[in-house]
């Protein structure tokens, strides 16, 4: 069975610098970038436009984004394979690493698979129908487009992101209208002070999402009442899902320790897990920062820490 020094699991911002970065320091990556399992390239693939990554003052397509990220990683002998990771034993060293057609050896690991942000399956929001025309799940990423200026936006959901973004959306829209299913907030006392001082945000409280409408975009909403069971019409211009997301960790099947989010759990400022020699970056270790850039610098952490650790363990090469 092949031996290699460095398999990177996941393809987003994370994985690929990693990939870079260990490429360049001659340990000869491995890199999985999926196959069935979703785009790879990551969550970057399912947006349009992305203008806050340095480097891009006119912005840069997510897609195009993510193929000079691939290309460079590429250019310096990463080895990417577009195969799906079913399972791996981190139980001894060598690590062992299943995918569908693949078995290898390595001998350390860096764990970039992400999360995928939680959508409500809710007419009118599905592929094909609204989705990515005015219904999203990321605000920071997509809220500055044309179609969401000085329109009414509805985020979906009671938590800090939810906040967070409905704040941020009030930049650019009309009015913003967190929408959530209780009567309470689930978010930090101070974001929830702040969602309530806020001049243009307004909650509805005890609502559920029950379907968007439109024409080439978003036009309409319909919330319901859980208390009274009564629909409601609302024009509207944007629905962001804000109600959490998933990290992509079921391979793992419980070998590395997670925080009770779900999360890979680092080590404080390092992408330390807690099994020597495997290495977590980007968003399955991350619940707060969340952006491409922030993956990005995190998957270098853990290609330098990664090139540490094998070198104390003798492996150089
Ligand atoms: P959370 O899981 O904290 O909140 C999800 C929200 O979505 C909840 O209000 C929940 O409702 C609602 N929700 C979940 N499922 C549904 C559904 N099917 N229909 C309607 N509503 C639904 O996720 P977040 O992404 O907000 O936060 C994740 C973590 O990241 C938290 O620990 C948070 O504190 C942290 N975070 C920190 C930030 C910061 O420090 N700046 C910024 C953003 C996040 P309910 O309340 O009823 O359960």
């Amino acid at each position: 069975m092949e031996r290699h020094n460095l398999v990177i699991i996941g393809s987003g911002p994370a994985g690929y610098t990693a990939a870079i970065y260990a490429a360049r320091a001659n340990l000869k990556p491995v890199l999985f970038e999926g196959f069935l399992s979703g785009p790879a390239g990551g969550q970057l693939m399912s947006t349009t436009e992305v203008e806050n990554f340095p480097g891009f003052p006119e912005g840069i397509l997510g897609s195009q984004l993510m193929e000079n990220f691939r290309a460079q990683a590429k250019r310096f002998g990463t080895i990417v394979l577009t195969e799906d990771v079913e399972s791996v034993d981190l139980t001894k060293r060598p690590f062992f690493i299943k995918t569908s057609q693949t078995q290898m050896l390595a001998n350390a690991i860096i764990i970039a698979t992400g999360a995928s942000a939680k959508r409500l399956d809710v007419e009118g929001t599905r592929d094909g129908e609204f989705w990515q025309k005015g219904v999203t799940a990321c605000a920071v990423c997509d809220g500055a487009a044309p179609i969401f200026r000085n329109k009414p936006l509805f985020v979906i959901g009671g938590g800090d992101t939810a906040v967070e973004e409905a704040i941020f959306l009030t930049k650019y829209a009309s009015r913003v209208f967190l929408v959530h299913r209780r009567g309470e907030l689930k978010a930090s006392k101070i974001m929830v002070e702040r969602a309530m001082k806020h001049p243009k945000i307004e909650i509805l409280w005890n609502r559920t999402l029950e379907k968007v409408t439109g024409d080439q975009v978003v036009r309409k909403i319909v919330l319901k009442d859980v208390k009274s069971g009564q629909l409601e019409e609302r024009e509207a211009g944007g629905v962001f899902f804000a109600i959490g997301h998933q990290p992509l960790t079921a391979f793992l099947q419980g070998q590395i320790k997670l925080n009770p989010s779900g999360y890979i759990a680092t080590k404080k400022g390092t992408t330390l897990t807690s099994k020597a020699g495997v290495f977590a970056a980007g968003d399955v270790q991350d619940w707060v920062y969340r952006q491409a850039v922030s993956a990005a610098g995190s998957g270098c952490m853990a290609a330098l820490d990664a090139e540490r650790w094998l070198s104390k363990q003798g492996y150089s090469e």
